[in-house]
């Protein structure tokens, strides 16, 4: 199984929840409707990677830069920063026929994590800035989210138990887009004006 960095230890989380939609001003350049009910899908265990990879099987793969919850004794106590690497061209097909998502969200590869640090602080202050070559790319944070963390725990809770360790990826702010070779991405995730997690990758 693939391990994640939490403070000095590595965890085991059985899978990844994915929120999908959660940011009206990226449901909206996605083409999406504004979702009534949270949209969930799940990434499996395998999918974990701290690479970044720009292609996979030949397709270009799109960023989405998220704010990470791990999971514990049914509250979210650790923050990190994650992206959920989707090959875009395959969702479009998949959703244009109505079929699950999994070969284009949950590839080897799919979910590129940093490493958790413990956060006893505030969630609804945590907001995510992306930049890519230095420019920015992405900004975002729980005040713009359409499921805040609490209800994303209360709904998630009505149909799926979350073991310790589980991470939740909580949807990504408008600005999404292909990852090109070589790019550096650096992320960061604050709670209000302090820096919680930083994580930069470069896409091979
Ligand atoms: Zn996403």
């Amino acid at each position: 199984m693939k391990e994640i960095a939490l403070s000095a230890e590595a965890v085991v989380p059985s899978k990844i929840v994915c929120i999908g939609r959660n940011y009206a001003a990226h449901a909206a350049e996605l083409g999406n409707a504004i979702p009534d009910e949270m949209v969930v899908f799940v990434k499996s265990n395998s999918a974990i990677s701290d690479q970044l990879l720009s292609e996979f099987g030949g397709e270009k793969l799109h960023f989405e830069t998220e704010i990470c919850l791990l999971h514990r004794a049914g509250r979210f106590t650790a923050v990190g920063v994650g992206l959920d690497l989707t090959r875009r061209e395959k969702q479009n097909e998949l959703k244009t026929k109505g079929l699950p998502w999994e070969r284009c969200k949950s590839f080897d590869g799919a979910a590129v994590l940093s490493p958790f640090v413990d956060f006893d602080g505030e969630l609804d202050t945590l907001r995510l800035e992306l930049d890519i070559d230095g420019e920015v790319a992405q900004r975002g944070g729980v005040p713009q989210m359409l499921f805040p963390p609490a209800q994303i725990l209360a709904d998630l809770k009505t149909f799926m138990s979350l073991e310790d360790h589980d991470v939740v990826m909580t949807g990504t702010p408008a600005g999404v887009g292909p990852v090109r070779a070589g790019a550096v991405f650096d992320a960061r995730v604050f709670a209000a004006e302090v820096l919680v997690v930083s994580q930069r990758w470069v896409a091979v």
